[in-house]
């Protein structure tokens, strides 16, 4: 990786982590307790509470990508930043790219599922 392609990572990881909280604070706002007197307009309680689960679930996977993200910007001045954790090879810049927070390349990731 090149010092320039690390630029252009941890510019993709704070923008990826800003568009993040953005969603998150926007899916808070979704998932707060659907209180009893609430005008219910187009949609009943009950489809009401089948989306605030969608919305739950949402909230939960964008939380964890945000601690991934997180841990990345920490990690993306090190050494060791881009390197598989498992065969130790360079992961690809493109898939960096796409995945800034991937710790293993695309052969160990679908090897071990992650
Ligand atoms: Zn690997």
């Amino acid at each position: 990786m090149t010092p320039q392609q690390r630029k252009q990572i941890k510019a993709k990881i704070i923008e990826d982590l800003a568009a993040l909280e953005h969603e998150i604070t926007g899916l808070k706002e979704k998932t707060k307790p659907i209180t009893p007197d609430v005008s219910l307009g187009r949609l009943t309680r009950l489809e009401m509470i089948g989306e605030q689960q969608v919305n739950e679930h949402a909230l939960h996977e964008a939380e964890i990508r945000e601690n991934k993200l997180k841990y990345a910007l920490q990690k993306v001045d090190n050494e060791d930043y881009g390197l598989c954790a498992e065969c130790e090879e360079e992961i690809p810049f493109g898939r960096l790219m796409i995945l800034p927070e991937a710790t293993h390349c695309i052969e160990c990731a679908s090897e071990s599922g992650q």
